[in-house]
Protein backbone atom coordinates (compact mmCIF):
# COMPACT_ATOMS: atom_id res chain seq x y z
CA UNK A 1 0.00 0.00 0.00
CA UNK A 2 1.04 3.60 -0.79
CA UNK A 3 2.24 6.32 1.77
CA UNK A 4 -0.92 7.62 0.72
CA UNK A 5 -3.46 4.65 0.91
CA UNK A 6 -4.95 4.13 4.00
CA UNK A 7 -7.00 1.32 5.13
CA UNK A 8 -9.70 1.67 8.22
CA UNK A 9 -13.09 0.43 9.50
CA UNK A 10 -14.89 4.37 8.91
CA UNK A 11 -13.52 7.15 6.75
CA UNK A 12 -15.33 10.20 8.80
CA UNK A 13 -15.76 12.71 6.25
CA UNK A 14 -15.88 16.30 8.59
CA UNK A 15 -14.46 16.86 11.73
CA UNK A 16 -16.51 19.31 12.80
CA UNK A 17 -18.49 18.38 16.55
CA UNK A 18 -20.45 15.36 14.43
CA UNK A 19 -17.40 13.69 12.59
CA UNK A 20 -15.06 14.08 15.87
CA UNK A 21 -17.65 12.91 18.29
CA UNK A 22 -18.53 9.68 16.09
CA UNK A 23 -14.61 9.30 15.74
CA UNK A 24 -15.64 8.14 19.73
CA UNK A 25 -18.69 6.43 19.22
CA UNK A 26 -17.25 4.33 16.46
CA UNK A 27 -14.39 3.55 18.93
CA UNK A 28 -16.57 2.60 21.57
CA UNK A 29 -17.73 -0.27 19.32
CA UNK A 30 -14.15 -1.31 18.57
CA UNK A 31 -14.42 0.61 14.94
CA UNK A 32 -11.38 2.53 13.68
CA UNK A 33 -11.43 5.98 12.24
CA UNK A 34 -9.84 7.89 9.66
CA UNK A 35 -10.75 11.59 9.84
CA UNK A 36 -10.44 13.74 6.73
CA UNK A 37 -11.74 17.58 6.18
CA UNK A 38 -10.91 20.35 3.77
CA UNK A 39 -10.17 22.90 6.85
CA UNK A 40 -6.47 22.99 8.02
CA UNK A 41 -7.50 22.68 11.62
CA UNK A 42 -10.30 20.58 13.35
CA UNK A 43 -13.74 21.76 14.61
CA UNK A 44 -15.68 22.42 11.69
CA UNK A 45 -17.91 25.81 12.53
CA UNK A 46 -16.83 25.99 15.87
CA UNK A 47 -12.92 26.18 15.05
CA UNK A 48 -13.46 28.57 12.15
CA UNK A 49 -16.26 31.02 13.02
CA UNK A 50 -16.89 31.07 16.37
CA UNK A 51 -13.69 29.47 18.66
CA UNK A 52 -13.91 32.34 21.06
CA UNK A 53 -17.76 32.65 21.37
CA UNK A 54 -19.64 31.01 24.19
CA UNK A 55 -21.82 28.00 23.90
CA UNK A 56 -24.65 27.57 26.27
CA UNK A 57 -26.67 24.13 25.23
CA UNK A 58 -24.04 21.92 25.59
CA UNK A 59 -25.17 19.10 28.24
CA UNK A 60 -23.62 19.20 31.36
CA UNK A 61 -21.76 22.89 30.34
CA UNK A 62 -23.35 25.80 31.34
CA UNK A 63 -21.43 28.30 29.20
CA UNK A 64 -18.75 26.25 27.26
CA UNK A 65 -15.84 28.41 24.58
CA UNK A 66 -16.73 26.62 20.92
CA UNK A 67 -12.68 25.98 20.65
CA UNK A 68 -13.36 24.41 24.33
CA UNK A 69 -15.26 22.02 23.56
CA UNK A 70 -13.52 21.01 19.92
CA UNK A 71 -10.57 20.53 22.09
CA UNK A 72 -12.59 18.27 24.39
CA UNK A 73 -13.90 16.01 21.38
CA UNK A 74 -10.57 15.84 20.16
CA UNK A 75 -8.98 14.62 23.98
CA UNK A 76 -12.29 12.38 24.24
CA UNK A 77 -11.60 10.66 20.86
CA UNK A 78 -7.64 10.47 21.23
CA UNK A 79 -7.99 6.80 22.87
CA UNK A 80 -8.98 5.20 19.70
CA UNK A 81 -6.00 6.85 17.80
CA UNK A 82 -7.92 8.58 14.81
CA UNK A 83 -6.05 9.52 12.15
CA UNK A 84 -6.36 12.82 10.44
CA UNK A 85 -5.95 14.13 7.41
CA UNK A 86 -6.87 18.12 7.02
CA UNK A 87 -6.05 20.34 4.59
CA UNK A 88 -7.96 18.19 1.90
CA UNK A 89 -11.36 18.16 0.42
CA UNK A 90 -12.57 14.82 -0.55
CA UNK A 91 -13.73 14.65 -3.83
CA UNK A 92 -14.31 10.84 -4.71
CA UNK A 93 -16.50 8.46 -3.13
CA UNK A 94 -16.57 5.23 -4.83
CA UNK A 95 -16.86 1.51 -3.94
CA UNK A 96 -14.18 -0.82 -3.85
CA UNK A 97 -13.65 -4.26 -2.45
CA UNK A 98 -16.93 -4.62 -0.57
CA UNK A 99 -16.31 -1.06 0.82
CA UNK A 100 -15.33 2.21 -0.36
CA UNK A 101 -12.75 4.53 -1.35
CA UNK A 102 -12.54 8.30 -0.58
CA UNK A 103 -9.73 10.21 -2.50
CA UNK A 104 -9.25 13.62 -1.34
CA UNK A 105 -7.77 16.91 -3.28
CA UNK A 106 -4.35 15.83 -1.97
CA UNK A 107 -4.38 12.50 -3.56
CA UNK A 108 -5.02 10.71 -0.10
CA UNK A 109 -6.70 7.69 -0.31
CA UNK A 110 -8.61 6.13 2.62
CA UNK A 111 -10.37 2.33 1.88
CA UNK A 112 -13.08 2.25 4.66
CA UNK A 113 -15.22 -0.40 5.26
CA UNK A 114 -18.44 1.95 5.84
CA UNK A 115 -17.98 5.96 5.37
CA UNK A 116 -19.54 8.47 7.89
CA UNK A 117 -20.67 12.10 6.19
CA UNK A 118 -20.45 14.62 8.62
CA UNK A 119 -19.72 17.62 6.14
CA UNK A 120 -21.90 20.10 7.79
CA UNK A 121 -23.31 22.54 5.08
CA UNK A 122 -20.17 21.22 2.69
CA UNK A 123 -16.83 22.94 1.99
CA UNK A 124 -17.17 26.52 3.30
CA UNK A 125 -15.06 29.92 2.88
CA UNK A 126 -15.76 33.28 3.11
CA UNK A 127 -17.77 35.72 0.76
CA UNK A 128 -14.70 37.79 -0.61
CA UNK A 129 -14.96 41.43 -1.17
CA UNK A 130 -14.03 41.72 -4.86
CA UNK A 131 -10.42 44.01 -4.17
CA UNK A 132 -7.68 44.08 -6.87
CA UNK A 133 -4.55 42.33 -4.75
CA UNK A 134 -6.60 41.05 -1.92
CA UNK A 135 -5.19 37.21 -1.44
CA UNK A 136 -1.39 39.28 -1.25
CA UNK A 137 -3.56 40.49 2.07
CA UNK A 138 -5.27 37.38 3.18
CA UNK A 139 -4.23 35.55 6.15
CA UNK A 140 -1.54 38.20 6.57
CA UNK A 141 -3.82 41.58 7.46
CA UNK A 142 -7.15 40.58 6.00
CA UNK A 143 -9.24 37.89 7.89
CA UNK A 144 -12.58 36.40 7.63
CA UNK A 145 -12.60 35.16 10.87
CA UNK A 146 -10.90 36.33 14.34
CA UNK A 147 -8.91 33.20 16.03
CA UNK A 148 -7.16 35.45 18.13
CA UNK A 149 -8.79 38.86 19.40
CA UNK A 150 -5.50 39.59 20.81
CA UNK A 151 -3.53 39.98 17.96
CA UNK A 152 -5.61 43.15 17.14
CA UNK A 153 -4.28 44.65 20.54
CA UNK A 154 -3.10 48.08 19.71
CA UNK A 155 -4.00 47.75 16.05
CA UNK A 156 -6.10 50.03 13.81
CA UNK A 157 -9.42 47.68 12.63
CA UNK A 158 -10.81 48.68 9.82
CA UNK A 159 -14.08 46.39 10.06
CA UNK A 160 -16.34 45.87 6.81
CA UNK A 161 -19.85 44.73 7.04
CA UNK A 162 -23.22 45.05 8.45
CA UNK A 163 -24.59 42.36 9.93
CA UNK A 164 -23.89 39.95 13.75
CA UNK A 165 -20.44 39.37 12.97
CA UNK A 166 -19.65 42.74 12.11
CA UNK A 167 -21.25 44.75 14.98
CA UNK A 168 -20.32 42.05 17.40
CA UNK A 169 -15.93 41.99 16.83
CA UNK A 170 -16.64 46.06 16.57
CA UNK A 171 -17.63 46.06 20.34
CA UNK A 172 -15.64 43.63 21.23
CA UNK A 173 -12.23 44.72 19.72
CA UNK A 174 -12.87 48.21 20.82
CA UNK A 175 -11.70 47.40 24.14
CA UNK A 176 -8.37 46.09 23.04
CA UNK A 177 -7.65 47.91 19.62
CA UNK A 178 -6.02 51.43 19.13
CA UNK A 179 -9.04 52.69 16.42
CA UNK A 180 -11.67 50.04 15.09
CA UNK A 181 -13.26 51.74 12.13
CA UNK A 182 -16.96 50.16 10.75
CA UNK A 183 -17.65 50.49 7.25
CA UNK A 184 -21.05 49.76 6.13
CA UNK A 185 -22.68 50.59 3.04
CA UNK A 186 -25.93 51.58 4.78
CA UNK A 187 -26.44 53.75 8.13
CA UNK A 188 -28.84 50.61 9.39
CA UNK A 189 -27.03 47.56 11.02
CA UNK A 190 -28.63 44.31 10.84
CA UNK A 191 -27.65 42.97 13.86
CA UNK A 192 -29.05 42.13 17.26
CA UNK A 193 -31.29 45.27 18.63
CA UNK A 194 -29.19 45.57 21.99
CA UNK A 195 -25.96 45.22 19.99
CA UNK A 196 -26.63 48.09 18.02
CA UNK A 197 -27.55 50.20 20.59
CA UNK A 198 -24.16 49.08 22.21
CA UNK A 199 -22.51 50.13 18.69
CA UNK A 200 -24.07 53.18 18.66
CA UNK A 201 -23.22 54.18 21.97
CA UNK A 202 -19.53 53.16 21.50
CA UNK A 203 -19.80 55.39 18.50
CA UNK A 204 -21.08 58.47 20.30
CA UNK A 205 -17.96 58.13 22.71
CA UNK A 206 -15.70 57.88 19.81
CA UNK A 207 -14.41 54.25 20.80
CA UNK A 208 -16.05 53.35 17.11
CA UNK A 209 -15.87 55.05 14.18
CA UNK A 210 -19.00 54.13 11.61
CA UNK A 211 -17.83 54.78 8.31
CA UNK A 212 -21.26 54.77 6.59
CA UNK A 213 -22.37 54.79 3.71
CA UNK A 214 -19.72 53.25 2.47
CA UNK A 215 -18.06 50.71 0.46
CA UNK A 216 -14.55 48.91 0.32
CA UNK A 217 -13.16 50.48 -2.86
CA UNK A 218 -9.11 49.41 -2.71
CA UNK A 219 -6.55 48.34 -0.37
CA UNK A 220 -3.00 49.66 0.22
CA UNK A 221 0.17 47.65 1.47
CA UNK A 222 3.39 45.96 0.89
CA UNK A 223 4.11 42.58 1.17
CA UNK A 224 0.76 41.82 1.93
CA UNK A 225 0.68 44.41 5.51
CA UNK A 226 -1.81 46.98 4.95
CA UNK A 227 -1.14 50.68 5.07
CA UNK A 228 -4.55 51.95 4.30
CA UNK A 229 -7.87 50.91 3.06
CA UNK A 230 -9.97 52.88 0.68
CA UNK A 231 -13.82 53.42 0.71
CA UNK A 232 -16.22 54.86 -1.33
CA UNK A 233 -19.72 55.97 -1.38
CA UNK A 234 -22.26 55.86 -3.66
CA UNK A 235 -22.01 59.66 -5.31
CA UNK A 236 -18.27 59.06 -5.63
CA UNK A 237 -16.71 60.14 -2.59
CA UNK A 238 -13.66 58.69 -1.21
CA UNK A 239 -11.88 57.90 2.20
CA UNK A 240 -8.12 56.84 2.92
CA UNK A 241 -9.01 54.96 6.19
CA UNK A 242 -5.35 54.22 7.69
CA UNK A 243 -5.71 50.24 9.25
CA UNK A 244 -3.30 47.49 10.14
CA UNK A 245 -5.58 45.39 9.17
CA UNK A 246 -9.25 44.38 7.99
CA UNK A 247 -11.75 42.18 8.54
CA UNK A 248 -14.10 41.72 6.09
CA UNK A 249 -17.48 40.11 7.31
CA UNK A 250 -19.51 39.20 4.17
CA UNK A 251 -21.07 35.90 5.73
CA UNK A 252 -20.33 32.80 4.39
CA UNK A 253 -21.09 30.89 1.24
CA UNK A 254 -21.11 27.23 2.06
CA UNK A 255 -21.00 24.21 -1.15
CA UNK A 256 -21.60 20.51 -0.93
CA UNK A 257 -19.33 20.60 -3.71
CA UNK A 258 -18.34 17.05 -4.64
CA UNK A 259 -20.46 15.55 -2.40
CA UNK A 260 -23.54 16.18 -4.54
CA UNK A 261 -22.37 13.74 -7.01
CA UNK A 262 -22.15 10.99 -4.90
CA UNK A 263 -25.41 9.48 -5.10
CA UNK A 264 -26.54 10.21 -1.66
CA UNK A 265 -30.08 10.97 -2.34
CA UNK A 266 -29.99 14.85 -1.67
CA UNK A 267 -32.96 16.84 -1.00
CA UNK A 268 -31.52 20.64 -1.82
CA UNK A 269 -28.79 21.08 0.54
CA UNK A 270 -28.87 17.76 2.34
CA UNK A 271 -28.35 14.35 3.02
CA UNK A 272 -31.71 12.63 3.36
CA UNK A 273 -31.26 9.81 6.26
CA UNK A 274 -33.28 7.29 8.02
CA UNK A 275 -33.29 8.92 11.76
CA UNK A 276 -33.46 5.80 13.42
CA UNK A 277 -29.64 4.97 11.90
CA UNK A 278 -29.02 7.93 10.09
CA UNK A 279 -28.51 5.64 7.15
CA UNK A 280 -28.22 7.39 3.40
CA UNK A 281 -29.28 5.93 0.30
CA UNK A 282 -26.32 3.61 -0.07
CA UNK A 283 -25.48 1.18 2.62
CA UNK A 284 -22.73 1.68 4.64
CA UNK A 285 -22.76 5.65 4.47
CA UNK A 286 -24.25 7.05 7.18
CA UNK A 287 -25.38 11.24 7.20
CA UNK A 288 -24.72 12.78 10.52
CA UNK A 289 -24.77 16.53 11.97
CA UNK A 290 -25.88 19.62 9.96
CA UNK A 291 -26.02 17.71 6.94
CA UNK A 292 -28.72 15.08 7.73
CA UNK A 293 -31.83 15.84 7.06
CA UNK A 294 -35.38 14.06 8.30
CA UNK A 295 -38.72 15.28 9.63
CA UNK A 296 -38.24 17.62 12.69
CA UNK A 297 -34.43 17.98 12.32
CA UNK A 298 -32.63 20.68 14.69
CA UNK A 299 -29.52 21.85 13.54
CA UNK A 300 -27.83 22.01 17.22
CA UNK A 301 -24.13 20.30 18.15
CA UNK A 302 -26.20 17.95 20.68
CA UNK A 303 -27.94 16.77 17.38
CA UNK A 304 -25.17 15.87 15.97
CA UNK A 305 -23.92 14.03 19.15
CA UNK A 306 -27.05 12.09 18.92
CA UNK A 307 -26.56 11.14 15.59
CA UNK A 308 -22.97 10.08 15.76
CA UNK A 309 -24.23 7.57 18.48
CA UNK A 310 -26.43 6.14 16.06
CA UNK A 311 -24.63 6.02 13.15
CA UNK A 312 -21.74 4.08 14.88
CA UNK A 313 -24.32 1.47 16.08
CA UNK A 314 -25.25 1.14 12.70
CA UNK A 315 -22.13 0.62 10.94
CA UNK A 316 -20.97 -2.17 13.46
CA UNK A 317 -24.47 -4.04 12.95
CA UNK A 318 -23.57 -3.40 8.55
CA UNK A 319 -20.31 -4.54 9.46
CA UNK A 320 -21.17 -7.23 11.68
CA UNK A 321 -24.52 -8.86 10.42
CA UNK A 322 -23.88 -12.21 12.31
CA UNK A 323 -22.37 -10.52 15.45
CA UNK A 324 -25.21 -8.69 17.61
CA UNK A 325 -23.58 -5.34 19.31
CA UNK A 326 -23.49 -6.74 22.88
CA UNK A 327 -25.04 -3.06 24.25
CA UNK A 328 -22.66 -1.44 27.31
CA UNK A 329 -22.92 1.74 29.09
CA UNK A 330 -19.54 3.66 29.26
CA UNK A 331 -19.63 3.48 32.76
CA UNK A 332 -19.74 -0.66 32.59
CA UNK A 333 -17.10 -0.76 30.01
CA UNK A 334 -14.99 2.14 30.19
CA UNK A 335 -13.25 3.45 27.08
CA UNK A 336 -11.44 0.39 25.28
CA UNK A 337 -7.73 1.41 25.15
CA UNK A 338 -7.78 4.43 27.33
C1 LIG B 1 -22.05 31.78 14.75
C2 LIG B 1 -22.64 30.42 15.04
C3 LIG B 1 -23.05 30.13 16.32
C4 LIG B 1 -23.62 28.88 16.62
N1 LIG B 1 -24.02 28.62 17.90
C5 LIG B 1 -24.51 27.39 18.19
C6 LIG B 1 -24.95 27.09 19.54
O1 LIG B 1 -24.91 27.95 20.43
N2 LIG B 1 -25.42 25.83 19.80
C7 LIG B 1 -25.52 24.87 18.81
O2 LIG B 1 -25.92 23.74 19.11
N3 LIG B 1 -25.13 25.14 17.53
C8 LIG B 1 -24.64 26.37 17.21
N4 LIG B 1 -24.27 26.65 15.91
C9 LIG B 1 -24.45 25.60 14.90
C10 LIG B 1 -23.33 24.55 15.00
O3 LIG B 1 -22.07 25.19 14.83
C11 LIG B 1 -23.55 23.48 13.93
O4 LIG B 1 -24.79 22.84 14.19
C12 LIG B 1 -22.42 22.45 13.98
O5 LIG B 1 -21.18 23.04 13.71
C13 LIG B 1 -22.68 21.33 12.98
O6 LIG B 1 -21.66 20.40 13.16
P1 LIG B 1 -21.24 19.39 12.00
O7 LIG B 1 -20.14 18.56 12.58
O8 LIG B 1 -22.44 18.73 11.46
O9 LIG B 1 -20.69 20.31 10.79
P2 LIG B 1 -19.61 21.48 10.70
O10 LIG B 1 -19.28 22.06 12.02
O11 LIG B 1 -20.13 22.37 9.63
O12 LIG B 1 -18.32 20.73 10.17
C14 LIG B 1 -18.32 20.13 8.90
C15 LIG B 1 -16.90 19.98 8.41
O13 LIG B 1 -16.89 19.18 7.22
C16 LIG B 1 -15.92 19.68 6.35
N5 LIG B 1 -16.21 19.25 4.97
C17 LIG B 1 -17.32 19.50 4.24
N6 LIG B 1 -17.25 18.90 3.04
C18 LIG B 1 -16.04 18.25 3.03
C19 LIG B 1 -15.38 17.43 2.06
N7 LIG B 1 -15.92 17.14 0.87
N8 LIG B 1 -14.14 16.97 2.36
C20 LIG B 1 -13.57 17.25 3.56
N9 LIG B 1 -14.16 17.99 4.51
C21 LIG B 1 -15.39 18.48 4.25
C22 LIG B 1 -15.99 21.18 6.53
O14 LIG B 1 -14.77 21.80 6.14
C23 LIG B 1 -16.25 21.30 8.04
O15 LIG B 1 -15.05 21.44 8.78
C24 LIG B 1 -23.74 27.89 15.60
C25 LIG B 1 -23.30 28.19 14.30
C26 LIG B 1 -22.77 29.44 14.02
C27 LIG B 1 -22.32 29.73 12.62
Amino acid sequence: MSARRHATDIAVIGAGPAGLFAVFEAGMVKLRCHVIDSLEAVGGQLAALYPEKPIFDIPGFPRIDAQEVVDRLVEQARPFAPVYHLDQQVERLAREDGGFLLTTSKGTEVHARAVIVAAGAGAFGPNRPPLDGLADYEGKSVFYLVRRREDFRGKRVVIAGGGDSAVDWAISLSEIAARVMVVHRRAKFRAAPESEVRLAALAKEGRVELVTPYQLDALEGKAGQLAAVRVKDLDGGTRRLEADALLPFFGLAASLGPIADWGLGLDGHHVAVDPATCGTSIPGVYAIGDLAAYPGKLKLILTGFAEAALAAHAAYDFLNPDQPLHFQYSTSQGVPGA
